[in-house]
């Protein structure tokens, strides 16, 4: 029995992350459960006991109710953008319950969550839960030290309810997403302004989800039985997440996370037409990895795969928000730039070719252990309408011969269409 414990323990994939995520990992870990441990016998009143028990009741309701709609959701999400509702019962905890109920508190939460729902979910990785559970309890035991040195006491004014509500979801706010933020840094080798405070979609469900949390946390001080009325709020939160989660999956590439092919056409083309009524110039730009196949066999697929995520990333941060980038199959990307005629587009298109050229690609070697520096080169084809907007079908007909050409000319070059596609 206890052998066996030791083999899943030493299966785990947590052990196969960089070290310095694993240190994270254990040392949040190992500090958050001694904490706990710690106050866990802090005197609490029969009142904390009733409010422990009522958010523990909705909790499991909510649960229990959502399970098919957060099994989907978990399916479909990719993890790293994912939130969950159960941070409006965490935060209600924290502001109205001593540190060790609040603590308690979210521990049961996630492990409920973890028998009832994640454990079915191919894919979720234990450390993860428990490592986001970690990163709850510990924003939960910052709330309630920031409310308890700054003393605001449950008074009657409405003053003070709202400062002590809006720091603790500040506060909570804060400690959670930094635990990840750190975890995220630690473990990838590029940076985004995204990756770190999260996309502004992120935000503001997390925002809503907190806000829900403080009204359940008044409630739950006023008129303790009135916070169940939260609960159709929260499950409405959580299907207008499970329909963002389901519009991201049909539009995005789950590989580069750049739009997907039919995404991108449609954008494309509403571009195009805006263009055409406002007489500017629209560019396209074909993307097409030189010798692919030849890193796949050299490298393995996987090593491939790391590859193509890295010429997108690439794409991605060179090109400017508002150029549309998707890929549109294989090793191929595409790239709309709004306002751009054939000579800007053509140093766009050098600029990134240049750009993939010099970047430097980690990948596993397949023969070798341990990772191994490889570099890959891509073609570049660029056509570009005059005033009066082209078909789009036309205008990739044209990048792509100009890409053709470009790989006829040796690879690793930008080939311009000669001229500007007309309607
Ligand atoms: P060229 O310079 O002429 O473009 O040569 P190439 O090898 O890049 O082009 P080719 O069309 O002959 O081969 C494309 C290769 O891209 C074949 C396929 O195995 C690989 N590929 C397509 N999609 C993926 C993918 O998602 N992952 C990986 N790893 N490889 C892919
Ligand atoms: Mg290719
Ligand atoms: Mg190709």
């Amino acid at each position: 029995m206890k052998r066996s414990a030791l083999d899943t323990i030493r299966r785990w994939a947590l052990w196969s992350a960089p070290r310095r995520v694993v240190v994270l990992v254990v040392v949040v870990e190992i500090a958050t459960a001694w904490f706990s441990a710690a106050i866990w016998t802090d005197s609490v009143t029969r009142a904390d006991l009733l409010r422990f028990g009522l958010l523990v009741l909705l909790s499991v309701a909510y649960l229990e109710v959502t399970r098919q709609v957060e099994h989907r959701r978990r399916l479909f999400a990719n993890t790293s953008g994912y939130t969950n509702m159960s941070s409006v019962w965490a935060v209600a905890g924290a502001i109205v319950l001593p540190s060790n109920l609040a603590a308690a508190l979210a521990a049961l939460l996630y492990a409920h969550f973890w028998l009832r729902s994640w454990r079915t979910v191919d894919g979720i990785k234990a450390h993860r839960v428990g490592y986001s559970a970690s990163t709850v309890i510990a924003s939960c035991l910052a709330v309630s030290a920031v409310l308890r040195v700054t003393d605001l006491t449950w008074d009657h004014t409405v003053g003070t309810i709202a400062v002590a509500t809006g720091l603790a979801m500040l506060v909570f706010r804060i400690v959670n997403r930094g635990l990840i933020s750190a975890a995220i840094l630690l473990s990838s080798a590029t940076y985004s302004p995204a990756k770190l405070f999260g996309s502004w979609q992120e935000n503001s469900a997390e925002f809503a989800t907190l806000a829900l949390g403080a009204v359940t946390a008044v409630s739950l001080v006023r008129v303790p039985w009135f916070a169940v009325m939260v609960l159709p709020a929260v499950f409405l939160l959580q299907y207008h997440a499970l329909l963002r989660d389901l519009v991201q999956a049909a539009t995005v590439d789950g590989k580069t996370e750049l739009l997907n092919a039919a995404a991108w056409r449609q954008l494309a083309q509403r571009e195009l037409s805006r263009a055409d009524r406002q007489a500017t110039s629209t560019a396209v730009l074909v993307i097409d990895m030189d010798r692919f196949k030849h890193i796949n066999d050299t490298y393995g697929h996987l090593a491939g795969d790391t590859a193509l995520r890295a010429v997108a990333d690439t794409l991605a941060d060179e090109l400017r928000e508002y150029d549309a980038v998707g890929r549109f199959g294989g090793e191929e990307f595409v790239a709309l730039l709004p306002d751009a005629d054939t000579h800007a587009a053509a140093n766009v298109a050098e600029r990134l070719r240049r750009r993939i050229e010099t970047t430097e690609i980690l990948v596993e070697g397949r023969n070798a252990p341990g990772m191994q520096r490889v570099h890959v080169t891509a073609s570049v084809g660029v056509a570009s309408t005059p005033a009066k907007a082209a078909d789009l079908d036309d205008l990739l007909r044209a990048a792509d011969n100009a890409l053709y050409a470009a790989k006829h000319g040796g690879r690793n070059t930008v080939c311009v269409a000669p001229t500007a596609v007309a309607a």
